[in-house]
Parts: C-alpha cells; sequence; structure tokens
C-alpha cells in the first residue's frame, strides 16, 4: 500500500512538472506576471484551495473574459485539476500549486478583483484558528491582494467555520453584501457545485454562502 501511495505521488509531481504552461509549481519567491500567464489581459479572480477543480474550471468555462488562478497547495489534489486542464486547455485558466499563505510573496498587490473560497478546511481546534482561510491574518492578505471594492465569496456547509467567518469579517470591518444558510433553497442562481458541495448537499447538509467586500479606507 505504501509503495502504491508514494508511486502515486510521484506520479503526480512528475505530471505537474510536465505541464508548465498549465500549472505553475512556485518553489521561489518572484512575483508572477500575469502577461507571461495569459493570453489576454482582463480582470482576475482567484479559487484558494480549488481540491479537485471542478469549480473553477467550469466558471473559467462560462467566464472567458475574465482570467482564473486556481490556488492548491497538495500535489495530490491539484493533479486532479490538471487533469481536467489536460483534458480540456483554457486560456483563461492557470492552476497554482502553493500554499496561500505565500499569496503576498507571489501575487502583486491590488491586482485582483474576486476571492472565492469554497469548503475551506474547518480547522476545529482553536488552536489552530490561524490556518483558518477567513482568519483575520488571511482577510489581511485579501484585502492587499483585492483592486478596490474587490470580493470574497465563501462557501461551506460547516455552521462553525461559518459563523467564525462571519465574526472575523465583522472584526475586520468589511461589508457583508449577501448571506444565505440554504444556498440550494435560496434566490441566489448560477451556483456550480463544488466536488465537497455536492458529497455534503447530498447527504443532507445545507450550504452555507457569504459574500464581502472591503469598505473604502477613509
Ligand atoms: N474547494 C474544493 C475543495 C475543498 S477542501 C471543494 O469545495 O470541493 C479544501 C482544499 O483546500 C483542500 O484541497 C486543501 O488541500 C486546500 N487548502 C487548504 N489550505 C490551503 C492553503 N493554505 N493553501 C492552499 N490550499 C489549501
Amino acid at each position: 500500500m505504501i509503495v502504491l501511495r508514494l508511486r502515486y505521488i510521484d506520479g503526480a509531481r512528475n505530471l505537474i512538472e510536465e505541464h508548465p504552461h498549465l500549472v505553475i509549481d512556485k518553489q521561489d519567491n518572484e512575483k508572477l506576471y500575469y502577461e507571461d500567464m495569459f493570453e489576454k489581459a482582463q480582470p482576475i479572480h482567484i479559487e484558494i484551495g480549488i481540491g479537485k477543480g471542478r469549480f473553477i474550471h467550469t466558471l473559467a468555462k462560462q467566464f472567458p473574459n475574465i482570467n482564473f488562478i486556481g490556488i492548491e497547495k497538495f500535489d495530490s489534489v491539484i493533479v486532479r485539476a490538471l487533469e481536467k486542464s489536460i483534458d480540456e486547455p483554457l486560456p483563461n485558466l492557470k492552476l497554482l500549486r502553493v500554499d496561500a499563505g505565500a499569496i503576498p510573496i507571489i501575487l502583486k498587490d491590488h491586482t485582483v478583483e474576486r476571492v472565492y473560497l469554497n469548503f475551506p478546511d474547518p480547522w476545529p481546534k482553536e488552536r489552530h484558528q490561524k490556518r483558518r482561510l477567513t482568519n483575520r491574518r488571511f482577510l489581511k492578505i485579501y484585502e492587499d491582494l483585492l483592486t478596490e471594492n474587490g470580493e470574497i465569496h465563501m462557501k461551506t456547509d460547516n455552521k462553525t467555520l461559518f459563523d467564525y467567518s462571519l465574526e472575523e469579517i465583522m472584526f475586520y470591518d468589511m461589508e457583508l453584501i449577501t448571506i444565505t444558510r440554504d444556498l440550494h433553497n435560496s434566490d441566489v442562481n448560477c451556483n456550480i457545485m463544488t466536488e465537497f458541495e455536492e458529497k455534503y448537499s447530498k447527504r443532507g447538509n445545507k450550504i452555507f454562502k457569504l459574500t464581502a467586500i472591503y469598505k473604502e479606507k477613509k
């Protein structure tokens, strides 16, 4: 079993290294140049923690006039999204294998218009709360990254994480634009289901969603 698993992880690494035009495997601290990544200069939206990548791939197909960057830290996971890009390459989608903590180092400030967080890891233990992607430390990272009126879109089925995220957003004095505690029975339409969303909603869990923006600093 262990041998098989290692072989698979090796396979993932090889596949990533063989497709540098689809997935950027960031190993240095240089800033990325969007001009080198995308054919067209157009607004940029990112998703952090893309998992197997269905959401961002579908979105990129639907919105060719937006450039999308899908961030995921694990080789063994991002490789699933990479397989989708290999089957159907999209000029406006690049995958980026890094930890979200590296965003301030590699993405230029005030260049992204929207950040999607779909089913982020809940990190239930209090002592791990700094790792939650809606912790105020990350809200600061997104604020620096986003352009004026930039948006955060978050979905989860985890009530504790959702309530925590609302508190952090309020603490950070952001403006809440939409909130629903039952997305699939709400009037929010054109929802693209993520892999986790499909799995957990099939189990009967309600899906929570919020959208928030940073208020203009006076
Ligand atoms: N968005 C997908 C996957 C959710 S699971 C879906 O809804 O189906 C959360 C994902 O976020 C995992 O794949 C995990 O590896 C990734 N992730 C968690 N913390 C991260 C971080 N700090 N930087 C990048 N990716 C992260």
